[in-house]
């Protein structure tokens, strides 16, 4: 077992109550580390040499010289690929082949902000008057950075990336079940040529993220998890109107027209949400199904649901691992019991039988099907693997009933008919839609929610933006006064 420390000011620090906390493997729910419990005295610590960083000389430092330590970065984590695949299976559950995607994004997120650094700018106005109107772009300041569990370390990514790309210092906190990625990532700071203080990696529970949200000298926070959290970030980022960017969860529709691509839907669907165990923002928990081929289809997904492998993540033929931790297979098990009394079972319901899974916090891939719109495992959302399946008669009903949720994060639309795929992209109200797949999503486009699934975008030209603050400058060409008095 490793003792695990954070960084603080370039430091490898402890926590100064000298607390920590025990990171589990889920797979088998033994303690695998243990990490640091940082109170409102080590944020504020943090906080203070981001603050310190960020005043005297990060802001100098240059934009190539700011890509370049993001290329380091990038070609850094691709070299030790391998290695902390392992450990981000190990510490989260998903199977290794779906850390080695992760990572390799996280890397791809470094590079494409590494290009980017040196392509912001500002605009100059055409105004009405003798001056020049610009509009500068500056970093905002010190960011704190909150992260899920589920993608720990890309999820961390898509947030350092375009923040150290714009400019900004941070805080950052890892989630609780999962700070290991991202504290081994760390060690690489050094070496890339990122100064001591620009970014700070301190552990701890939701008290940790609680003080750096209420810190007064933080001007940013990025926070991505649940609806339920980021409602108190908001409210206590009102105390100091500091920026906010959420990125929270869904129950996003995937839509299925008789016309798609058969075994593409079907297979679309599955992967739509049974892929990281369900413990994707914008899963696709949601099945609409057109009625011509509701019947066909739901069995053809039961038949392949049945073969999802089970276990233990580092298995190369495991195709599920298990869930992040205890509280969230126990949550992931209310909602198949609460399933059961709202709709039918087609497969799954509980926890796997199979004598050597259970030790570690599995759950069965489970399809409900005849779901209503209004029931609970239609609405809320449960972030494990377990599908809803509605069907549905005409375009506009399969419209009425994806829109009808308070969220807003993803949609997908399954047809070979382009006219009818267009309609239903303009009018879904969704922050990503997909025509013919679900999930695959780029470092280059947006990535955010509509309604109640957060606020701002991340990723691109726009995550980037999220970190910088616009500064209009009005300077006079004409000398002569003004002569109003
Ligand atoms: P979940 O409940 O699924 O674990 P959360 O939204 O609670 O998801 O957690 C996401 C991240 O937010 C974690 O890093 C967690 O520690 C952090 N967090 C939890 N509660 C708070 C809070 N009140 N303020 C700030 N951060 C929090
Ligand atoms: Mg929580």
């Amino acid at each position: 077992m490793k003792s695990y420390q954070m960084l603080i000011d370039g430091e490898w620090v402890k926590a100064g109550s000298g607390k920590t906390f025990d990171v589990l493997n889920p797979a088998t729910g033994a303690v695998m580390a243990k990490c640091p419990e940082a109170s409102d005295h080590d944020v504020d610590r943090a906080v203070r040499a981001a603050r310190r960083a960020f005043d005297e000389g990060w802001r100098d430092v240059t934009a190539q010289e700011r890509g370049r330590i993001l290329l380091r970065l990038a070609e850094r984590m691709r070299k030790e690929l391998p290695r902390l695949a392992e450990i981000e299976t190990k510490n989260s559950g998903k199977p290794l082949t779906e850390s080695e995607y992760d990572l390799t994004d996280v890397a791809t997120c470094f590079e494409y902000y590494g290009g980017l650094a040196t392509k912001l700018h500002g605009e100059v106005m055409n105004v009405p008057d003798n001056a020049i109107s610009m509009a500068m772009r500056e970093p905002l300041g010190v960011a704190g950075q909150i992260i899920p569990w589920n993608y720990p370390l890309l999820m961390a990514a898509w947030k350092l990336a375009p923040a150290i790309c714009a400019g900004c210092t941070m805080v950052i906190k890892p989630a609780e079940q999962t700070p290991l990625t991202l504290l081994e990532f760390a060690k690489f700071f050094a070496d890339a040529g990122l100064p001591k203080g620009v970014v700070n990696v301190v552990t701890g529970f939701g008290e940790t993220g609680a003080a750096i949200v209420a810190h007064k000298d933080v001007d940013k926070i990025a926070f991505t998890g649940s609806m339920e959290v980021g409602r108190i970030i908001m409210r206590s980022a009102a105390e100091t109107l500091k920026k906010v960017g959420l990125e929270l969860g869904g129950k996003s529709p995937n839509i299925f027209f008789a016309d798609a691509d058969f075994e593409a839907a079907v297979d679309g669907a599955l992967f739509g949400v049974f892929v990281n165990q369900g413990e994707v923002c914008s899963a696709g928990s949601r099945v609409l199904i057109q009625k011509p081929i509701y019947k066909k289809m739901l069995d053809a997904m039961v038949a392949k649901a049945k073969t999802i492998k089970l276990g233990d993540g580092m298995d190369r033929a495991t195709k599920m691992g298990p869930v992040v931790s205890r509280e969230q297979m126990e949550r992931i098990l209310k909602y198949q019991a609460i399933g059961k009394q709202e709709a039918k079972l087609a497969v799954g319901g509980g926890r796997p039988t199979q004598k050597d899974l259970q030790k570690g916090f599995y759950v069965q891939p489970t399809i409900f099907y005849d779901v209503k719109n209004s029931a609970r495992i239609a609405q809320e959302e449960i972030f494990g693997p377990v599908m809803s399946v509605i069907p549905f008669d005409k375009e506009e009903d399969a419209l009425r009933i994806a829109n009808d949720t308070p969220y807003g994060l993803a949609a997908a639309v399954w047809s070979r008919d382009i006219f009818k795929c267009m309609r239903m992209v303009k009018r879904l109200q969704a922050g990503i839609v997909w025509v013919n797949h679900m999930q695959p999503t780029y470092v280059e486009a947006p990535w955010g929610g509509y309604k109640m699934s957060g606020i701002g975008r991340e990723l691109g030209p726009w995550g980037a933006e999220e970190y910088m603050q616009v500064k209009q400058v009005h300077i006079n060409l004409n000398e002569t006064p003004i002569g109003w008095y």
